[in-house]
C-alpha cells in the first residue's frame, strides 16, 4: 500500500515597522528614496558610533505581541549576530537571542514561537547584462534600508498545507496592518516570509526532515513554492530516498527549487550580547500603553460579523481577515442593513469580478450601490441572475444599479403582468411528464419546469415567484 503524506509547515516572517526613524539610529525610513541619503556614523557602522533603541519601534513590539497573545519578557536582550555580507557594514546584525521579546501566543489556529526586534541589513541592487547603466555584473549596496526596524515572527509548525500557509498568512498581514505597525506590502518588502516544510505519513506525530524555502515574495509564490517543495520532498520519499536538510531558492518562472546552502555550511553567528545596548525593561506603563492602542483585530471582527450580523464562520473569516473586505462590508452595511447576510454573499461576487487582490473601495461599486442591488433582490424587484448581470455592469461603468436596471429592462418579471403567468403555462405544456411528476409530489421535477422559464425571460424572472406559481397550477392543493 503506498504512504499518504501530510505537510508540515512553520513560517518565519520579517516585517519592517513602519516608525519614523531607524532602529538604532536618528536617519529616516526613506522606502524609494535616492539610495545613500539616509545614512549616519550609526548605521554605516563607522567605528565608535554608538547605538540608540527606537522606542517607538518597542512600543510596536509589545503591540504585536499582545494582539498575539504572547507571554512578554519583563528584561529583554539584544545580540550581534555575526556575519560577513556586503550589505551588513557592522560585519554582525543586531537582534535578539536566546531573550526575545515576546514568546508564546497565537495568530488564528497557529501558534506563535516567539516574536523578537532586530534590525534590517542594507539593499543590494544586483545589475546584470541587462543592467543599462553601469554595465554587467555588477552590484550596489543602498544602505538607506540597513537599520530599518523589523520584527522576526516565528511560528510553531502548525500549518498543514500551502492553501492554509497563504490563508494564515493573510491573517497576520491583516492583523499587522490594522495595528498600523508596517505596511506590510509583500512587493516592496516591508512583510517578506521564509517557509519551513517537511513531510510526514499521516497518522505520524515525529517531525520530518524540513527545507526552508526563500524568496517567497508574494502569496501567490508562498503557494506554488510550498505545493513544488512538498511534491518534490514525497518523490524523494516514495523513492526511499532521504529529504535533506537544506535551505532553497524557489523559482516562480520554472516552478524549481534550487539549494542556496545546505546545513553542514551553515553559518556558526557566534552570538553574543551586544556590550553598547542596555537590555530592554517593558515596565507595566509601556505594556499598559501598548494595550491601549490595539484596536479591533481581524479575528475579533470576525467573531463580530457572526455575532451581530449573523454570518457564518467562513464568511465572516473571508470579509475579516483582509480588512479591506471587512471596511467595504460595514460601509455597505451602514447603507442598508436590512439583510447583512444576504449582503454578505454579494462581496465574492464582486471580488470575483474585481480581481482577488483588488480593493474594492478603489473599485467602480460604491458600498452603496451594492447595498441598494442586494436589498433589490431581497425585495425581488429584481432576480439573482440580472443582478449578477447590473454588478458586471456596475464593475465596468459604476453609476447606480436602479438606473441601470431601467436602461437594460432588467427588472424582475412578476407573475400578474409581465406576462410571467403566461411563459409559466407555456412551460408546464411543454413539458407533460415532468408537469404530472410535479403533480404527484416530487418536487425534484420542479427544476426542468423552472428551467424552461429562466431560459425564456432570460433570467430575469424570480426562481422562488417562479416556483410558487408552478406549484399554484400543478400542486397538491
Ligand atoms: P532552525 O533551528 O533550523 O532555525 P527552528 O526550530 O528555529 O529551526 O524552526 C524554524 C521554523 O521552522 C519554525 O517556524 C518552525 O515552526 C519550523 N519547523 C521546525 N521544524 C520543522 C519541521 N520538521 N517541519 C516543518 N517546519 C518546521
Ligand atoms: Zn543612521
Ligand atoms: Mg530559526
Amino acid at each position: 500500500m503506498r504512504t499518504e503524506y501530510e505537510p508540515v509547515i512553520g513560517l518565519e516572517i520579517h516585517v519592517q515597522l513602519s516608525t519614523r526613524t531607524k532602529m538604532f539610529c536618528g536617519c529616516e525610513l526613506s522606502f524609494g528614496d535616492e539610495p545613500n541619503t539616509h545614512t549616519c556614523a550609526v548605521c554605516l557602522g563607522l567605528p565608535g558610533a554608538l547605538p540608540v533603541v527606537n522606542e517607538r519601534a518597542i512600543h510596536f513590539g509589545l503591540m504585536i505581541g499582545l494582539a498575539f497573545g504572547c507571554d512578554i519578557a519583563e528584561r529583554s536582550e539584544f545580540h550581534r549576530k555575526n556575519y560577513f555580507y556586503p550589505d551588513l557594514p557592522k560585519g554582525y546584525q543586531i537582534s535578539q537571542y536566546d531573550q526575545p521579546l515576546c514568546r508564546g501566543g497565537e495568530v488564528g489556529d497557529v501558534r506563535i514561537h516567539r516574536v523578537h526586534l532586530e534590525e534590517d541589513a542594507a539593499k543590494l541592487n544586483h545589475l546584470g547584462e541587462s543592467g543599462r547603466i553601469h554595465g554587467s555584473g555588477r552590484s550596489w549596496v543602498d544602505f538607506n534600508r540597513g537599520g530599518t526596524p523589523l520584527v522576526e515572527i516565528v511560528t510553531e509548525p502548525d500549518i498543514r498545507s500551502p492553501e492554509h500557509a497563504r490563508e494564515w498568512l493573510t491573517l497576520l498581514r491583516t492583523t499587522l496592518r490594522v495595528l498600523g505597525v508596517s505596511d506590510v506590502n509583500m512587493a516592496e518588502g516591508s512583510l517578506r516570509c521564509d517557509a519551513n516544510v517537511s513531510v510526514r505519513p499521516v497518522g505520524s506525530t515525529e517531525l520530518g526532515t524540513k527545507t526552508e524555502l526563500k524568496n517567497l515574495n508574494s502569496f501567490r509564490f508562498l503557494e506554488r513554492g510550498l505545493r513544488a517543495e512538498i511534491r518534490r520532498q514525497i518523490d524523494l520519499l516514495q523513492a526511499g530516498e532521504p529529504v535533506v536538510q537544506e535551505t532553497l531558492h524557489y523559482d516562480p518562472r520554472s516552478d524549481r527549487l534550487t539549494p542556496l546552502r545546505s546545513k553542514e555550511e551553515a553559518h556558526d553567528y557566534r552570538y553574543f550580547p551586544e556590550p553598547d545596548l542596555v537590555p530592554v525593561l517593558a515596565t507595566e506603563e509601556m505594556i499598559a500603553a501598548a494595550r491601549a492602542a490595539i484596536p479591533e483585530l481581524p479575528a475579533d471582527r470576525a467573531a463580530r460579523f457572526e455575532r451581530e450580523l449573523g454570518l457564518s464562520a467562513e464568511r465572516a473569516r473571508l470579509l475579516a481577515f483582509r480588512s479591506e473586505l471587512g471596511d467595504y462590508y460595514e460601509r455597505a452595511v451602514a447603507a442598508d442593513g436590512e439583510d447583512p447576510v444576504g449582503l454578505a454573499n454579494w462581496i465574492p461576487q464582486l471580488v470575483e469580478r474585481i480581481g482577488p487582490d483588488a480593493n474594492p473601495a478603489e473599485s467602480s461599486v460604491a458600498p452603496e450601490s451594492l447595498a441598494t442591488l442586494a436589498a433589490m433582490v431581497a425585495a425581488k424587484e429584481v432576480s439573482r441572475d440580472a443582478a449578477r448581470e447590473v454588478l458586471t455592469l456596475l464593475v465596468r461603468e459604476g453609476g447606480d444599479p436602479r438606473t441601470i436596471v431601467e436602461r437594460e429592462g432588467l427588472g424582475a418579471l412578476s407573475g400578474e403582468g409581465d406576462g410571467l403567468a403566461e411563459i409559466v403555462q407555456r412551460a408546464i405544456e411543454s413539458d407533460p411528464a415532468a408537469a404530472a411528476q410535479v403533480r404527484s409530489g416530487n418536487r425534484k421535477a420542479l427544476g426542468p419546469l423552472v428551467g424552461y422559464v429562466m431560459r425564456e425571460t432570460k433570467g430575469r424572472a424570480d426562481g422562488g415567484e417562479v416556483t410558487r406559481l408552478i406549484l399554484e397550477r400543478l400542486g397538491p392543493s
